[in-house]
């Protein structure tokens, strides 16, 4: 395939031309180098880490696992692998995931595209030639006619800026840079600072080995038990007989995941007592999946949300015997679920250890870092160790890390200052030939995020078939087009209630940046339509040139 694609790049044997750079390793960038091998692409992947996974290559901390069960968060493109592959339980950890991803890379032949530990530092779009020049810090300079950006969209942690972090004279860790030989807690006095889903995954790991943790909690979140579990052999061996039909199925689900049913209720038209018992059988079942899709409407309606977040509430205080400590992790000021809904395995159980001690930062915030630990304004606390859990510069982090200029010399950091805009998530007005993986304006991290991946790689390998078979060297996306497709976005989340909370989805846990929600919240089956339709009117919104005004 696409001679034409390779017509000006001739990529063979030189090192420093490619058809295409891919940067990022995870699960998105090594699906990528395989759907790109198929049309016959030359192809340097470029990954920061020293090894596949991406984000289950950094998020060593324990308790790292995952919150979609672990048969639906997996790649459906190859049904030998999803046949092969044997998952110890509901949910795989992070151990689990990062062996998988890294036999992906080897049943597939993959990292021998693959350049590790070189982070790509610019990218310029050369108008003369229509080529992306590619910088990394190893001092490489790479043509590539395309760049796939796998990049990720919670790759770039996020550390507070306390003052005085560095004279802190323990150690300190992030949980999205977490040390590969791990940590040894045992008897250690350990802050835990952050309440997301990664410091309540934590909480009980390192409960469990500390002499002290105290947690030092901004916002209280809600959070649902996990009830993880080895999966029966029955219901392995039945759904990997259905396989493929359920993957299908998965596709008709707003978040991608197969054998959740489809909710057709509003909470309000269930009996208080019945909805209730529902509520009851979801929280035992376990997951935030199934509560969270119990009815139609409960993140478009706040009283039908309410119903939810109260029967969580008195969740929380049934479990966490001092009364105190229960009323301080009641979260109250954002529906359940505006913030993405923590799994957990008895993260509010450990408030009733005697080592576990809970802090107020909201009313008493972190003021510095000490030498022997942390200062709020309030106390002063004596730690061994800190643990970050304060998440990431989301979703256009990774992308504004990298100094990216497009057309006319434009810098996509620019372009974006008052939020990201896209064309259906995959493209930027101003950028030829740059693909966005699961990024802004697409479902992204509000599905499946391996079916969100899947999708859009395979919607651009055929973007790029369709434009060899037309000769075209560069495709790009529409200012009109764009501007149309942001407006949807923005519709489409206004109608629901993710906007009334100060999410990372929101760009809100980073002073300063701007407050849009980034993702699609239509979800899977209608992006699917939207970007058929596209697709149908040959590609309505992108425009195909064969050379560019001043190419030769
Ligand atoms: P990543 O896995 O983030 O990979 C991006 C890679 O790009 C990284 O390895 C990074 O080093 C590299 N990179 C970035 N910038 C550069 C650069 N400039 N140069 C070179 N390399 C670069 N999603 C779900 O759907 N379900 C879950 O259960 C789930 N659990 C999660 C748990 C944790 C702890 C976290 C943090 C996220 C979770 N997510 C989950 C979201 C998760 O990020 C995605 O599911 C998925 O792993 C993303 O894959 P990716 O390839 O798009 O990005
Ligand atoms: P997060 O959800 O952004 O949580 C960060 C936490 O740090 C919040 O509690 C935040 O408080 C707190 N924080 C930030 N700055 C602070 C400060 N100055 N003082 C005190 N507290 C501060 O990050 P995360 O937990 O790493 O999760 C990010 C996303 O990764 C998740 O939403 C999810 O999509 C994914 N993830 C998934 C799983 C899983 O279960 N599979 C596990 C981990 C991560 P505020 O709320 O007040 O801002």
């Amino acid at each position: 395939m696409p001679r034409d694609i390779q017509a000006r790049t001739d990529a063979a044997g030189d090192a420093g031309r490619v058809d295409a750079v891919i940067v990022g390793a995870g699960f998105a960038g090594l699906f990528a180098i395989h759907r790109m091998r198929q049309l016959g692409l030359t192809l340097r992947c470029i990954e920061a880490g020293d090894g596949v996974g991406g984000t289950w290559f950094w998020n060593r901390y324990p308790g790292a696992r995952c919150d979609v069960e672990s048969l639906d968060y997996s790649y459906s493109f190859s049904n030998e692998l999803q046949q092969e592959w044997k998952w110890s339980s509901r949910f795989a950890d992070q151990s689990e995931i990062l062996a998988y991803l890294n036999h992906v890379a080897d049943r597939f032949d993959l990292r021998r595209d693959i350049q590790f530990e070189t982070r790509v530092t610019a990218m310029r779009f050369d108008e003369k030639r229509d080529v992306w020049i590619v910088s990394t810090d190893k001092g490489d300079e790479i043509e590539a006619r395309f760049c796939l950006m796998a990049s990720g969209n919670l790759s770039v942690p996020r550390v507070p800026d306390f003052a005085g972090i560095e004279r802190f004279k323990g150690k300190w860790y992030h949980s999205a840079q977490w040390p590969k030989e791990g940590v040894d807690f045992t008897g250690k006095r350990v802050a835990l600072i952050g309440t997301g889903s990664s410091g309540v995954q934590m909480l009980p790991k390192l409960a469990a080995l500390a002499s002290h943790v105290t947690v030092f909690q901004r916002t209280a979140n809600f959070s649902v038990p996990a009830r993880n579990a080895p999966i029966p052999d029955d219901d392995e061996r039945n759904h990997k007989a259905r396989y493929p039909e359920l993957r299908k199925a998965g596709l008709k689900q707003s978040s991608g995941m197969s054998r959740i049913p489809i909710p057709t209720m509003a909470a309000q038209d269930m009996p208080a007592e019945e909805r209730t018992k529902f509520y009851e059988e979801l929280w035992a079942k376990g997951g935030s999946a199934r509560i969270m899709t119990a009815f139609n409407n409960l993140l478009r309606n706040e009283e039908a949300n309410e119903t939810l977040a109260s029967f969580v509430r008195n969740k929380i205080r049934s479990i966490v015997k001092d009364p105190e400590t229960a009323e301080l992790l009641t979260p109250r000021g954002h529906p359940i679920g505006a913030k993405r809904l923590c799994v957990d395995m008895d993260y509010f159980e450990s408030f009733n250890r005697d080592n576990v001690k809970l802090v107020d930062a909201r009313r008493a915030p972190i003021q510095e870092i000490t030498e022997t630990g942390i200062r709020t304004t309030e106390a002063e606390y004596e730690f061994d160790a800190i643990v970050f859990a304060t998440g990431f510069d989301a979703m256009t982090g990774a992308l504004n890390e990298i100094t990216i200029t497009g057309r006319d010399g434009r810098r996509l950091k620019d372009k974006w200052v008052n939020g990201p805009t896209t064309y259906l998530g995959l493209m930027v007005a101003g950028f030829p030939n740059m693909f966005i993986v699961a990024g802004a304006g697409s479902p992204s991290v509000k599905s499946n995020m391996v079916t969100a991946i899947e999708l859009h790689i395979e919607w651009i390998a055929n973007c790029l078939t369709y434009a060899a078979s037309h000769g075209a060297l560069t495709i790009e996306a529409q200012q009109d087009a764009e501007d149309e497709w942001v407006q949807h976005v923005n519709e489409v989340a206004n109608g629901t209630l993710f906007p009334k909370a100060d999410s990372w989805y929101m760009g809100a846990n980073i002073p300063g940046k701007p407050r849009v929600f980034m993702p699609y919240i239509g979800g899977i089956p209608a992006y699917i339509k939207a970007c058929e339709q596209v697709v149908a009117d040959n590609y309505r919104g992108f425009d195909f040139r064969k050379l560019s005004a001043s190419g030769s």
